[in-house]
């Protein structure tokens, strides 16, 4: 399958402040539209660095990074590389802008100068897509912290990005939430949005196509989540905790026996 390419990295360094060690060291990596990407590495290790640098919310010390046909140095392109690729991050809150659910939907795609049909047409499909047509009118912060991360992903859903960069949006949520999230973003993703999703939970990094692992701001893996997550002795030595039924799984598929099921959908049932 030929891919076209919507996120372009090359020989990316950056550092935050002059004279001290780079937080990212010589980074190339491209992702395909459509692609659902989950990134993995220790605390501190660059992570949210690099996907900033995917919408242009920071810019290349050395090296580039393009955004469809856009170079984010460009910044006569910040809106349209904006549009393209939407960004979430794990505190919700720090997101909403409306006084009820709809208007904070509604809020992306009115600034975009729409059509009010057309607005109310996205505002009403993305509420739809993350569940939360029946909460409409509520006022957002009495959402449950899940209802708020399923908001934030409806407000960008509703500017009708081609990519959905999200940095580890259920740190904080419960199970059941986590969950939810996880299944909204596999729905995005089956609707043809890509995805970028740091996340801490390697059940979460089991749901993408392709696992990156960073480690002090280096790619050290790029590979499918199989190949990645069964490298357990390494992920632990990196400082990554795969749960107890991951490494039960990959131990069982180690020795021959293949459970047929997505590792998420098991650990999520007991
Ligand atoms: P991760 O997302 O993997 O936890 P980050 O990208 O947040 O890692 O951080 C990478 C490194 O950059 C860390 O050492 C962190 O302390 C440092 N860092 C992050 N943000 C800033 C900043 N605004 N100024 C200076 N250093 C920063």
């Amino acid at each position: 399958m030929i891919m076209k390419t919507m996120i372009r990295v090359h020989n990316l360094t950056y550092t935050y402040e002059k004279g001290r060690p780079p937080v990212l060291k010589d980074i190339n990596l491209q992702i395909g539209e459509g692609e659902y990407i989950a990134i993995i590495g220790p605390n501190g290790c660059g992570k949210t660095t690099l996907i900033r640098h995917f919408n242009a919310l920071l810019l290349p010390s050395a090296g580039e990074v393009q955004v469809g046909e856009f170079n984010t140095r460009e910044t006569k392109h910040l809106r349209e590389i904006r549009r393209k690729v939407g960004m979430a991050f794990q505190n919700a809150d720090n997101q909403i802008v409306g006084m009820s659910v709809e208007e904070d939907v509604a809020f992306g795609p009115g600034n975009l100068g729409l059509p009010s049909a057309e607005v109310r047409r996205r505002v009403d499909q993305a509420l739809a897509t993350a569940g939360l047509t029946e909460l409409r009118t509520r006022p957002p912060h009495t959402l449950s912290g899940g209802q708020k991360q399923r908001l934030a992903l409806a407000g960008l859903l509703a500017m009708e990005p081609e990519f959905i960069v999200l940095d580890e949006p259920t740190a904080s949520l419960d199970p059941e939430s986590k969950k939810k999230v996880s299944q909204l973003l596999k729905t995005l993703n089956s609707q043809g949005i890509g995805i970028v999703h740091v996340t801490h939970s390697m059940d979460e990094a089991t749901l993408a196509d392709r696992v990156l692992v960073l480690d002090q701001g280096e790619l050290v893996a790029d590979g499918n989540p199989r190949d990645i997550l069964s490298r357990v002795d390494w992920l632990k030595s990196l400082g990554l905790a795969p749960t107890y039924i991951t490494e039960l799984m990959w131990r069982l598929h180690q020795a021959g026996i293949d459970v047929n099921t997505s590792i998420f959908t098991i650990d999520s049932a007991v």
